[in-house]
């Protein structure tokens, strides 16, 4: 029988454990438990929409490890979203969190629903009643849940308050990614383009481009491409080309972030930016550059465009943008890739931080939050990159050696109870 694409999603990210466990010769206890989620839960639940009919909605919360600490992960709300492609994005953050060795497992969430197609008051009901429905699973010690792909700070919001209500007084740190109003952090919003913008910096001295002179390309200019496109534009980089779903924009000469970032508030994107040469998405991926931040989804670059890409420095801002055999190509073309769970870990690691201000009630100016970003990053980063030195390695194989190793000793450590 063939593989749904979400079982083809979790088999990959289990082959990918599988590999690397026998590379660094993992114990077998250790991969048989890192190869299932420790918890799966799924839940229909009722919901009264705005025309007084009833609707039974799905949702998901599952648990992939909390070896290393409470589960973390987002929830997603979008109408494909299946039970195997929760698993394989839970698995994801377990990889995630050990990268960056912050103290927490990984864990993720959805709601099958169009979120667009709902009113605010739907959308609250359906995000109550499904945090009620959980609220069993969830919690600032146990598993803590962050906005993703369909829901943002408001949803978190929500999430909060249900379960404060459950439990008599109020509990920030249920869920990450809040309004800063109600316990969320500063420099959250912009924490996984700042990640990039980092990582982007530290894997050009790496490869010896000077960022004052480098020539950027960012493919997707929302929460993470913008971000990341204005940071680097900072640090003096030449912002050569960006792009949205509407189509991109290309200045040999540079664009200036600003007016780009005017437009795209006044017009909704970027595709109609003047002073600057129209082209796709496909053309910027091929743009002679040195930095490449595809920001926008996955499997943009694939065996068929890999051999176009003409960056020395891949950053990857959205989750897998690139397939495994492009992933090989480029290698073999000498450019750099930096995986996504080192590169985009900057909001999971500002997460991390909200949460720690969450449990003491003690909010940081954002220079101190961006200051622990830095360090946890820079530090994540040499160790993959000293990783792939000594292990002959590419830095996404690194990562996961990286993972992998604090994984199995924590594994290790606990033992099996009872
Ligand atoms: P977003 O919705 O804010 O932005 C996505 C951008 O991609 C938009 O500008 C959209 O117009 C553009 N886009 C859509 N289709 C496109 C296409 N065909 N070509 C070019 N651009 C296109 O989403 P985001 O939060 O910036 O997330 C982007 C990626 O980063 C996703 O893969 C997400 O899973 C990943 N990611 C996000 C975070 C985060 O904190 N936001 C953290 C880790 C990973």
């Amino acid at each position: 029988m063939s593989m749904s694409v979400g079982e083809q999603v979790f088999d990959g990210v289990r082959k990918l454990i599988d590999d690397v466990c026998d590379r660094i010769c993992v114990a077998e206890a250790c991969r048989l438990r890192l190869a299932e989620c420790k918890r799966e839960v799924t839940v229909h639940f009722p919901v009264r929409m705005d025309d007084d009919t009833v609707r039974v909605f799905t949702g998901f919360r599952v648990l992939h490890s909390d070896a290393r600490g409470p589960a973390k992960g987002g929830i997603r709300y979008h109408p494909d979203v299946t039970l195997d492609e929760v698993k394989a994005l839970a698995a994801l953050m377990t990889l995630k969190t050990a990268v960056a060795d912050i103290p927490y497992g990984g864990a993720k969430g959805a709601v099958i629903c169009n979120p667009k197609l709902l009113s605010q008051n739907e959308l609250e009901r359906l995000t109550r009643r499904y945090a009620a429905e959980i609220t069993l699973f969830i919690g600032p010690e146990t598993d803590i849940p962050a906005p993703d792909v369909g829901t943002n700070p408001q949803i978190m919001a929500w999430i909060m308050d249900t379960f404060s209500m459950g439990r008599g007084h109020s509990v920030p740190a249920v869920a990450t990614g809040k309004p800063l109003e109600i316990g969320g952090s500063r420099g959250r919003f912009e924490a996984t383009g700042r990640g990039c913008m980092i990582a982007a910096l530290l894997a050009a001295k790496h490869v010896g481009i000077n960022a004052g002179e480098a020539t950027v390309a960012v493919q997707g200019f929302g929460n993470v491409g913008a971000v990341a496109a204005k940071l680097l534009a900072d640090e003096g980089c030449r912002l050569i080309a960006v792009s949205d779903s509407k189509g991109g924009v290309y200045n040999p000469k540079g664009l200036d972030i600003e007016l780009l970032s005017a437009e795209k508030k006044e017009t909704g994107s970027i595709a109609g930016f003047k002073n600057a040469d129209t082209i796709t998405n496909a053309e910027l991926l091929k743009l002679g550059c040195d930095i490449l931040v595809p920001a926008a989804f996955e499997h943009q670059i694939v065996k068929a465009n890999a051999t176009s890409v003409r960056a020395r420095l891949i950053i990857e801002g959205a989750n897998n943008p690139i397939t495994h055999e492009a992933d090989r190509i480029l290698g073999d073309n000498g450019i750099l890739v930096v995986p996504d769970i080192l590169a985009n870990t900057g909001g999971v690691i500002v997460s991390y931080l909200e949460w720690v201000q969450g449990l003491q009630f003690l909010f940081w100016e954002e220079e101190e939050v961006n200051g622990y970003l830095k360090r946890i990053l820079t530090k994540a980063f040499a160790e993959v990159l000293q990783t792939a030195h000594q292990e002959k390695v590419d830095m996404r194989t690194a990562a996961h050696i990286v993972a992998l190793r604090r994984l199995a000793s924590a594994i290790a450590l606990r033992g099996i109870f009872p």
